[in-house]
């Protein structure tokens, strides 16, 4: 069988909310009274793209490729490990036909937020804003999502051949 030259990623990430720490979002900052924990700046849906794109490549997850028990990672700026992700793209031969991506958020509403996050993935991985969609979902006030005790983040893309 020939397999056709394509490669799809699936990428899924949650962090919680906590009070202390600001709330980004695809690289995009969001007015809100609470932000995401983790050892990084937490951009749970950067964390998804750079998963989905390391899926794509049969190249394992974020947590091998930047352990979030290496000092050198944190506080870092999420964009760093989608930009590391999108290098091995390019460099392997491949390129994004897509990116579909949703947040899971109880609050804050974010489609006011949805195109900035889009133009903001379209610049960072260095493909036209219209081959990506950002969606916004509540928890519907159950679950940790619900709860607001977590942000959820999905991303799934697509890899075509350039070579
Ligand atoms: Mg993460």
């Amino acid at each position: 069988m020939t397999i056709p030259p394509v490669r799809i990623g699936l990428g899924h990430d949650r962090h919680r909310l906590v009070s202390d720490k600001p709330l980004i979002l695809g690289g995009v900052t969001i007015e809100f009274d609470r932000g995401l924990h983790g050892h990084s700046d937490a951009d749970v849906l950067l964390h998804a793209v750079t998963d989905a794109l390391l899926g794509a490549l049969a190249l394992g997850d974020i947590g091998e490729w930047f352990p979030n028990t290496d000092p050198q990672w944190a506080g870092a700026n999420s964009a760093v490990f989608v930009k590391a992700a999108i290098e091995e793209v390019r460099r392997r031969g491949w390129e994004i036909a897509n990116l579909d991506a949703t947040v899971h958020a109880e609050r804050p509403k974010l489609s006011p937020y949805k195109q900035a996050i889009a133009e903001s993935l379209a610049t960072l991985l260095g493909i036209p804003r219209e081959q990506i969609n950002v969606k916004a979902k509540t928890g519907e006030k159950v679950g940790p999502i619900g709860r607001e005790e977590a942000i959820d983040a999905d991303a799934i893309v697509l890899l075509v051949r350039t070579v």
